[in-house]
């Protein structure tokens, strides 16, 4: 619900309420003929209230649902850290571990899709989800041995 529509909704409410007050007020049968005329355009307003909080519901379970995603994007934050053209999880200091995550992916969707090894002939990673190439040996595979084989790396993290 944007602002737009809380703005209807509190003005549906306001009209709705006018208009049971001078219901409730009615004594001559001309007075009542008028207001069933009214009470038709309340029904209508009611009508538009429960559209617009039925809309409302929705965006609040939309908005919390991203809400959840960010929380677990920031909390993957702190446990994945860049190696050369890739990202990799961190382990207990720091250090990145593992098989290396799409760097697209997770720069742009912040999702971790594991990269797959090069293919016959060919000297690339590639990323099943964005089908983005990268340079095996710029991605490399189980990070803890190559970064004990590369220490020089390590301080590049
Ligand atoms: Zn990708």
């Amino acid at each position: 619900m944007d602002i737009d529509s809380i703005g209807r909704a509190y003005a549906a409410v306001e009209g709705s309420i006018k208009i049971a007050k001078a219901l409730a007020g009615a004594s001559s049968a001309i007075e009542v003929a008028e207001l069933k005329l009214r009470a038709a355009e309340l029904i209508n307003s009611l009508a538009d209230i429960k559209i617009e909080l039925a809309a409302s519901k929705d965006e609040k379970q939309r908005l919390q649902h991203e809400i959840e995603e960010l929380r677990d994007t920031l909390q993957l934050k702190a446990t994945v850290v860049r190696l050369l053209d890739a990202f990799y999880t961190a382990d207990a200091e720091g250090k990145p571990t593992g098989d290396p995550f799409c760097s697209r992916c997770w720069q742009v969707d912040h999702r971790l899709i594991y990269l797959s090894g090069p293919q016959i002939g060919t000297a690339n990673t590639n990323c099943t989800h964005c089908r983005s190439s990268y340079a095996s040996r710029r991605t490399p595979f189980s990070a803890d041995k190559f970064i004990e084989a590369n220490p020089q790396y390590l301080t590049k993290v």
